[in-house]
Order: C-alpha cells, then sequence, then structure tokens
C-alpha cells in the first residue's frame, strides 16, 4: 500500500512545487483512506483522489497600503476555495509573514475535512496575506483590512464563501474587513463570521475553539473511564485558542502549568488559575502585548525568555515551547503547524504524557505523531479537535441566516454537542484492535467518506 500513496504523492508533488505543508496534509489524509477508496469501484472510477487534492480555485491578489509615515507598502492576498461539495467555502483568514499559497492550500485541505466533521452544510476554504498586524498602528491595520476586502468582496458572500479569523486575525481584523464588506456589497449577513456580538456574531464564537478542543479532550479522557480532572496540562501559543483551553481545563478541574508565544515560555507548577488567566487575557487581547509582560505581573512563575525571537521571524523557536521543560499528563499544540517536532514528543512520553490533543492546524509533525502513536498514548488530530471554532462559525451563519440570536448556554450546549459527535465519528472510523482508537484515521476516514459521497452524487464538476 505505501508503494502506491508514494506514487500518488509522487504525482502530487510534481503537481504542486514548493508547497512542503501541502504535501504533508495530502499524505496524512490518502495514507488513512487509500485502502478504503481501493475497495471502492465507484470511487475509483470518478477518481476522486485525483480531484479532492486539487483546488477548486486559488484566487491571488495585489493589497496595496498606505502606512501611517505616508509610504505605500504592498502585500500579497489570497483566497483558496477548495472544496464546495458540502456547502459554500468555509475557513479563515491569517496575516502572518510566513503566509504563502503553499501554506493556504495545506489549510484549505484540512479545513474542508475539519468542516466535514462538524456534521453542517459548510465547504472547505482558507485565505490571508503575508502582512503582519504585530506592530502596526490601529489606523494601519484598518488600511490594510479595507484594501484586502475590496478586493475579495468579489469572491465571498454567505452562500457562496465565508472567510473568519484565524493567526493574528481577530475581532478588530474581522471588524474592519466585514465593514467594508458591508459597503461594497450592501449587505449585511453571515458572508464573514466570527463578528462581534451586537453585530451579527455568535456568543460564544470566542471561546468555541479552546472550549471545543477542551471538551473534545474530556471525551477521549471519558471513553477510557477517565477525565481531566486532576490532570496536569501543558498548552503552547497564547492566543485565543491557547487561553481558552486553559479556561475550560480549568472549569474541568485541571490544571495548566505552562504556556508559550514568541516572548517566551512561563511554568508556574501551582497552575494559570482563573484570576492569573483575566490577567494573561487583559494583557495578550486587550493590551496586545506578550507573555514577557505577564512574567512582570507573577514573579513567582518562571519564565524563559525567547532569545531567539526576532522581529523578522516572529514565530516560536524550537526550545521555547513548554514540551521538553515541563512533565504533563496532556499536551495541547495550539500555536502553529509543525510547532511539536519528535524530540518534543519524545520527551513528552519520557514524562509520562496521555494525550496530545491538537489545538492548531497540523501542529505535530509526522514523526512526533508516529511516535505517540507507537507509545499507544491518545492522539487527536486538528481537524478534529479543533473544530468548534468553524462549527460555531456555522452557527453563526445559521442564526444570521434566520435574523436571529441565540443564547450563549444554546451556542455551548449545541457546540458541546458537535464535538461529541465527532469524537464519536472518529471512534467510529479508527477503532483498532485492543480498544486503542487511531483518532487521525478515525477523523481523516469520516470527513473523506462524507466529501467524497457528495462528490460522487455530484457528478464530475
Ligand atoms: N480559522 C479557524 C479554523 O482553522 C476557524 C474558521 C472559521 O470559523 O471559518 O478552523
Amino acid at each position: 500500500m505505501s508503494q502506491v500513496v508514494d506514487a500518488f504523492m509522487q504525482d502530487v508533488i510534481k503537481r504542486n512545487p514548493g508547497e512542503p505543508e501541502f504535501h504533508q496534509a495530502v499524505r496524512e489524509v490518502i495514507e488513512s483512506v487509500y485502502p478504503m477508496v481501493e475497495a471502492n469501484p465507484a470511487m475509483k472510477a470518478a477518481n476522486i483522489l485525483g480531484r479532492i487534492v486539487e483546488p477548486e480555485r486559488i484566487i491571488s491578489f495585489r493589497v496595496p497600503w498606505v502606512d501611517d509615515k505616508g509610504q505605500i507598502q504592498v502585500n500579497r492576498g489570497y483566497r483558496v476555495q477548495f472544496n464546495s461539495a458540502l456547502g459554500p467555502y468555509k475557513g479563515g483568514i491569517r496575516f502572518h509573514p510566513d503566509v504563502s499559497q503553499g501554506t493556504l492550500k495545506f489549510l484549505a485541505f484540512e479545513q474542508t475535512f475539519k468542516n466535514a466533521l462538524t456534521g453542517l452544510p459548510l465547504g472547505g476554504g482558507k485565505g490571508g496575506a503575508d502582512f503582519d498586524p504585530r506592530g502596526k498602528s490601529d489606523a494601519e491595520v484598518m488600511r490594510f483590512c479595507q484594501s484586502f476586502m475590496a478586493e475579495l468582496f468579489r469572491y465571498v458572500g454567505q452562500e457562496t464563501d465565508s472567510p473568519a479569523g484565524d493567526i493574528n486575525v481577530g475581532g478588530r481584523e474581522i471588524g474592519y474587513m466585514f465593514g467594508m464588506y458591508k459597503k461594497l456589497a450592501n449587505e449585511f449577513s453571515g458572508a464573514i463570521t466570527g463578528k462581534g456580538v451586537g453585530w451579527g456574531g455568535s456568543r460564544m464564537r470566542t471561546e468555541a475553539t479552546g472550549y471545543g478542543v477542551t471538551y473534545f479532550a474530556e471525551e477521549m479522557f471519558n471513553r477510557k473511564g477517565d477525565s481531566l480532572k486532576g490532570k496536569v496540562c501543558a498548552v503552547s501559543g497564547a492566543g485565543n485558542v491557547g487561553l481558552h483551553v486553559i479556561e475550560m481545563v480549568n472549569k474541568l478541574g485541571g490544571k495548566v502549568i505552562a504556556i508559550n508565544d514568541l516572548a517566551g515560555l512561563i511554568i508556574d507548577d501551582e497552575g494559570i488559575d482563573n484570576e492569573k488567566l483575566a490577567v494573561m487575557k487583559d494583557i495578550i487581547f486587550n493590551k496586545r502585548q506578550l507573555l514577557d509582560e505577564y512574567a512582570k505581573r507573577f514573579p513567582k512563575a518562571k519564565f524563559i525568555p525567547n532569545e531567539f525571537a526576532d522581529a523578522e521571524k516572529k514565530k516560536l523557536v524550537k526550545g521555547y515551547s513548554p514540551w521538553q521543560h515541563v512533565k504533563v499528563d496532556v499536551a495541547f499544540p495550539c500555536s502553529r503547524q509543525n510547532e511539536l517536532v519528535l524530540e518534543d514528543a519524545q520527551a513528552l512520553l519520557k514524562n509520562g504524557l496521555k494525550a496530545l490533543v491538537e489545538g492548531a492546524n497540523m501542529p505535530c509533525t509526522p514523526d512526533a505523531i508516529k511516535a505517540v502513536h507507537a507509545a499507544k498514548v491518545m492522539f487527536s488530530p486538528g481537524k478534529a479537535s479543533n473544530a468548534g471554532g468553524v462549527a460555531t462559525s456555522g452557527l453563526e451563519m445559521s442564526q444570521n441566516a434566520g435574523h436571529i440570536y441565540w443564547s450563549a448556554e444554546e451556542v455551548n450546549t449545541r457546540l458541546h454537542q458537535i464535538m461529541k459527535e465527532i469524537h464519536g465519528l472518529c471512534v467510529q472510523y479508527g477503532g483498532e484492535e485492543g480498544g486503542v482508537v487511531n483518532y487521525e484515521r478515525g477523523a481523516n476516514v469520516a470527513g473523506f467518506m462524507q466529501v467524497a459521497k457528495a462528490m460522487l452524487a455530484q457528478g464530475v464538476v
């Protein structure tokens, strides 16, 4: 089997040169689903595999804007509309200097199967620009977002493609992009999600990804007659996902002892309780500062500064993530792709790791995942465990289409139910001998089946 997968991958690599993250994401899915497709003559005849790895459309555009000094800057914007078999394209917008067409293709491909797992009518897409909002003034960010949307608005819409946030695109950026969309399209709708509560946004959207990740982890433990209660955890990435994971872990009786960001790593053996979390949220979300500021407020916690964080790279540097520094039961990588490498997995396993639950998109390298599987430790891929964010975006679209707002309780109940169902699908399709669940295979197969069946029904389009 691995030979046919290798041959298939050679073709994918040839057709998509210089896009290693996309190759990685495709291989991960194809390895899981190839045997099933081989056994299905209709899927083989319809060349579902060949078609499913080809984006339906990629839009790339110039984003010119004027900085505060009056100088004209230019960035490159993209929208990858990967697959619309299940519904309008749906997926976030990422602003990051590393954003390239290849990165967005990997993210849109992952998004397609993640969205399928939610059970909602959502296709897969992703967009972004090689723009870094960090260090820019509000006015600069607004001008950039407006210029970005001045082009993107032609290609999106509530029944066509609905973008949302992702790394470095939060409430502020969504606000500016939605404002411009509304003006140009003359339409107030679910064409963009992650809007503010009170102007179209769903309650709980902000919390949804992190809460969903934690609900999923709780399901993994529940299945084994255990829970997150009393579990010691570490989180990477002090962003919207990571901070809401801490909030829900605290609620469920666990304890987070480490978190990092670009500035460095916080280790607090007593745990980041809700009081400390409130301070962290204020520093990160309101003041737009980093964990070095938090460290000043809590000198009792250990802080390891990231001395390699330079302005150019803006990335987490290996060694400043929690994985090789702490002994934890659960690791939640919530930062970015390929941040948790083999040596990190080995250190975590040596220290008695019980579960590795991805909060970001593809944060673990393939060899790290292999090591965790070999140790028979629970592993959940982001496309399953972080699907709560996009699921709640789907709920936002429903509320917008129905001109109604649901209560936080209602949204949370639906989110919780969706995460339980995704967990159930992973168990159904990923069950192995000895009661072990391969969540990676389960998520890939369950998501793929949904999309493939729809593509088969819709003919060669
Ligand atoms: N960027 C998020 C993700 O990776 C959310 C996408 C959305 O809400 O459309 O799933």
